[in-house]
């Protein structure tokens, strides 16, 4: 078919589809278990770094796993429709591009060299984990840092928003965030975020201030 460049994938499909009858009751609906958001970085497919078959998984995919407008509009659809929903994982991972180029905009910044310019909308999502990531000396130069931050600050757009909020603490669903490292294949760093300890720190802050 076509100009032969998709042959790997087409014939990859026919082995799948041929060794795999079991999975026809997926064509009845989905009820996964885990969302995962992720970065789109081909090293990185849950299914296969998870050893989980489809249907476990609704991945969320973007350039430096960022949720943005639709991202978040993606896991609110998860949510809202799967019954059985366990838990939200947010999971950066090592040697990332898209955090990459992040912090070398940011180191260039604070090193007063004029950062590359990039196309957009590429530059927006880079300027969007630049703004997710705090400047500091870990930041600039701990790339596993600040993927972590990164991944962190996706938690926080769970959170922040009040629906998806809701909904996740009435189906207490939980939300965890990790590094997954494509050098170990491992996943670490895993952490479970909590949004209260995160919103009480503003008003003592706040408070102090007065
Ligand atoms: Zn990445």
């Amino acid at each position: 078919m076509g100009d032969g460049k998709l042959d790997r994938l087409l014939i990859g499909n026919e082995e799948y589809a041929s060794r795999h009858s079991d999975l026809s009751y997926l064509a009845e609906g989905q009820d996964p278990k885990y969302i995962v958001v992720i970065c789109s970085d081909s090293r990185c497919d849950p299914e296969t770094i998870f050893n989980q078959k489809p249907g476990v998984i609704f991945s969320v995919r973007t350039a430096g796993g960022l949720l943005g407008e639709k991202g978040l509009a993606t896991v609110q659809f998860g949510i809202e429709s799967f019954n059985n929903l366990e838990s939200i994982f947010i999971m950066g991972h090592t040697r990332c591009g898209a955090v990459t180029a992040a912090q070398t905009k940011l180191r260039d910044i604070t090193s007063g060299r004029k950062p590359k310019a990039l196309i957009n909308p590429l530059g927006k999502i880079v300027d969007e984990i630049c703004a997710n990531i705090s400047i500091n000396d870990q930041n600039l130069n701990d790339l596993d840092h600040a993927i972590m931050d990164n991944a962190i600050m996706q938690c926080k757009i769970l959170f922040e928003n009040s629906d998806t909020r809701r909904v996740i603490e009435r189906k207490k669903i939980s939300v965890s965030y990790g590094i997954y490292d494509i050098a170990t294949l491992r996943v670490r760093n895993l952490s479970e975020f909590h949004f209260q300890k995160v919103e009480s720190k503003k008003p003592e802050k706040e408070k102090s201030k007065s």
